[in-house]
């Protein structure tokens, strides 16, 4: 077994090394970090954002990285606040962009206690080794347009390769939320994980059950989002995480429905990188994931008593389901789950269960309609014969939305100022 003590060694890259063009990194980002230094402190950009600009993609954020504590780097910058608690890091606002800046830490590599706390400052050296991948322990220096390699992640990048900083039994268990991020880079960026890894993986996976749900459940409603959905719900079904984090959902999985869930992520996914479209909002990526197995339910409720698949009924097994398949031990948020419920029972106005000779488009008040009429677009895109009922339903919600009064929420604008 390899020894728990990482090995340091620094490796610097030079910009005809790296290849990593300044002008692909955010103007505000470079703001940030120019300001710092003019301050006197360290800075650099760390983690995603290098990892991303390393190996071709666009980054999604951008983390930076200091020596200068929380309290500075406020003092640093007007438009700052202090937020976390289990890690304490500075959120500084730029336009509508929020960056993270976080100080230096310090993190024990041997011990493979549960991290509760992770607010130990340290030194640039040892901030990179309680990262969790050496792709993502990357400093890039904008002054200089160097990378600082302290673990051998360039290396590791050009060989497509994923690797864990340290012993990955130990790693894990520290912070188990490590074993979903590795699924989601080997998702993401076809990334090879080291056999270890693997091995730690399998032998690992229930750990995960000590982690806060609020994190495990962020990282997987941000994989929803990326693009690659369909390849991350493979990988933890695969490796059996879909078993432990979601095991009344895992169930269906074993089930033909298995291929309509699929289906819908592969539309959301390919309309992301292939349209380069924004992201769905996460209650219509969580639709797509519970709608095929609501609609055998509601199908059967129907058969067995038409008079009992109302509206109400309509929403209340479109609550039931989905608090079901989420719990006993993620939970989505009450604000998801409202609206989750909303586009799915939605469905019904669309398509009704008990076909009508001539359709109706009614438009209802609620707000989340058109997220789902967007996801009877997704259905309508699946299912070619309901392009012309979703096309006749634009046109009376466009017309709708010409001639509705606003509703109550847009019409709280700002109180007139008085004039003395
Ligand atoms: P994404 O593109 O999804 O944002 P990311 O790697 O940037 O991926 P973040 O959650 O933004 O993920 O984290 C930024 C950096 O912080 C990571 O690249 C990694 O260096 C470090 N990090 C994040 N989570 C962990 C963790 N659980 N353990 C150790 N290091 C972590
Ligand atoms: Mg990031």
């Amino acid at each position: 077994m390899q020894t728990n003590k990482i090995i340091m060694t620094v490796k610097k890259y030079l910009q005809k090394e790296h290849k990593i063009d300044i002008n692909d990194v955010d103007p505000d980002a470079l703001v940030i970090l120019d300001k710092l230094r003019a301050h006197g402190y360290t800075a650099y950009l760390v983690g995603g954002s290098v990892r991303d600009l390393l190996l071709n993609y666009t980054p999604k954020d951008y983390d930076i990285s200091t020596n200068a504590l929380p309290e500075q780097i406020k003092r640093v910058f007007s438009n700052c606040f202090l937020v976390g608690k289990r890690f304490r890091l500075a959120h500084v606002r730029m336009g509508h962009k929020t960056f993270e800046v976080s100080t230096f830490r310090n993190g024990d590599n041997e011990d493979d206690a549960l991290i509760q706390n992770d607010n130990e400052w340290g030194s640039e050296e040892q901030d990179v080794t309680r990262r969790d991948f050496t792709v993502n322990g990357l400093f890039y220096d904008n002054d200089s347009q160097t990378i600082i390699d302290y673990v051998g992640g360039v290396e590791d990048g050009r060989k497509n390769m994923l690797r864990c900083i340290g012993n990955p039994y130990i790693r894990f268990k520290q912070d188990p939320v490590r074993m979903i991020r590795l699924l989601k880079f080997k998702a993401r960026f076809g990334l090879d994980p080291d056999e270890q890894m693997i091995e730690a993986l399998f032998a690992l996976r229930t750990e995960t059950l000590k982690s806060s749900p609020i994190r495990i459940l962020e990282e997987l409603l941000r994989m929803l989002e990326s693009g690659s959905s369909v390849p991350f719900l493979k990988n933890l079904q695969h490796h059996g995480f879909l078993e432990t984090l979601l095991p009344n959902l895992a169930h269906f999985f074993e089930t033909p429905l298995e291929n309509e869930i699929y289906d819908l992520l592969t539309e959301v996914d390919r309309s992301i990188l292939v349209e380069n479209a924004r992201a769905p909002k996460r209650p219509l990526l969580v639709a797509c994931i519970v709608y095929p197995i609501y609609r055998k339910r509601m199908q059967e409720i129907y058969e067995a008593s038409p008079r009992k698949a109302h509206l109400g009924k309509m929403q209340d097994e479109a609550f039931k389901i989905t608090s079901h398949l989420f719990g006993p031990t993620l939970r989505i948020t009450k604000k998801i789950l409202a609206e989750t419920v909303n586009i799915l029972a939605t469905q019904y106005r669309f398509t009704p269960l008990q076909k009508k000779k001539a359709l109706v488009c009614k438009i209802p008040r609620t707000r989340d309609f058109d997220q789902a009429l967007k996801f009877f677009k997704l259905r309508a895109d699946l299912e070619p014969g309901l392009t012309d009922i979703y096309n006749e339903w634009v046109y009376y919600y466009e017309k709708f939305k010409k001639s509705a009064p606003p509703t109550k929420r847009a019409t709280t604008t700002r109180r007139p100022r008085r004039h003395r």
